[in-house]
């Protein structure tokens, strides 16, 4: 099966998500867990809720895709930073908990000239608390591109992450192709080589999902800007060869590209004609 969404508004809730990503072509999406770039939420509708779970099961939807704000830091220099982004993920995951089959999408956060060797300790004591008070949602870290002080640019930066935190099994990666080539990783003419690197580095088996993207720059940039699928630096080939490849094939694909619906539903349907072997 192609797994295969993109990245929706949740203004009007999640069965209008679903129904969207229907009309899109995707049996998948992504959304953001509530304004990225602020901190409010408003109650659940518990009868949304109920709707979008029978609007999952009849339209054998695949794993959902939450992100979680920008605006939270786990290793935020201030303590008042760190408590908010904390506990806006603890909150985050119990609403989470509620929808039939989801994860949760994080960047590991900002080490803001604290270093990421003072970073990442603090990331996982923050993921320890909040994994401890229960739940069932995985948890995924986004690869990153590098940008200012992004903690998680290279493998072995999630890597240091993973390791000091307990329950293990709770936690998955999320490759990002535009962050990860940006980050100096070759996917465009080395795939086989990054993921046997991530392999060897972090394991395939952490590997949860796909942001399929396009990039607006060359490899190792350390920018993070997003390019429609085809139209950047890895080009279609680049991406044909990410949805393609037969360790990544099964994984769910979610475009966070810059597009409004038409441009979503018109490069669905352009990596289904890509897809092979489905
Ligand atoms: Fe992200
Ligand atoms: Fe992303
Ligand atoms: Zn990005």
């Amino acid at each position: 099966m192609f797994w295969i969404g993109c990245h929706l508004s949740a203004a009007k809730g999640y069965l209008a998500m679903g129904k969207e990503a229907v009309q899109l072509g995707a049996n998948v999406f992504q959304f953001f867990t509530r304004n990225p770039r602020g901190g409010s939420v408003k109650a659940l509708d518990m009868k949304d809720v109920e709707a979008y779970c029978t609007f999952h099961k009849e339209n054998n939807f695949g794993t959902l895709l939450a992100h979680a704000p920008y605006t939270i830091n786990l290793c935020a220099a201030k303590e008042d930073l760190r408590t908010f982004a904390r506990n806006t993920m603890k909150e985050d995951l119990s609403r989470l908990e509620l929808l039939p089959d989801v994860m949760f999408n994080f960047h590991p956060g900002s080490h803001v000239k604290q270093g990421a060797d003072v970073g990442i300790p603090l990331i996982a004591d923050a993921l320890n608390d909040i994994l401890s008070t229960g739940g069932k949602t995985t948890i995924l870290l986004e690869t990153m591109a590098g940008k200012g002080s992004e903690v998680g640019r290279s493998f072995e930066e999630l890597r240091a992450i993973i390791d000091r935190v307990e329950q293990k099994e709770r936690l998955g990666v999320c490759l990002d192709t535009c962050h990860v080539y940006d980050g100096g990783y070759d996917i465009l003419s080395d795939l086989d080589g990054v993921l046997k690197e991530f392999d060897d580095i972090i394991g395939l088996d952490r590997l949860k999902a796909i942001h399929l993207n396009d990039s607006k720059n060359p490899m190792g940039s350390h920018k993070d800007r997003h390019e429609k699928i085809g139209e950047g630096t890895l080009g279609l080939e680049g991406v044909a060869n990410v949805i393609n490849h037969p360790k990544l094939a099964h994984l769910p694909f979610y475009l966070e590209t810059p597009n409004e619906a038409e441009g979503y539903a018109r490069e669905i349907a352009l990596l289904r004609s890509l897809r092979k072997n489905d």
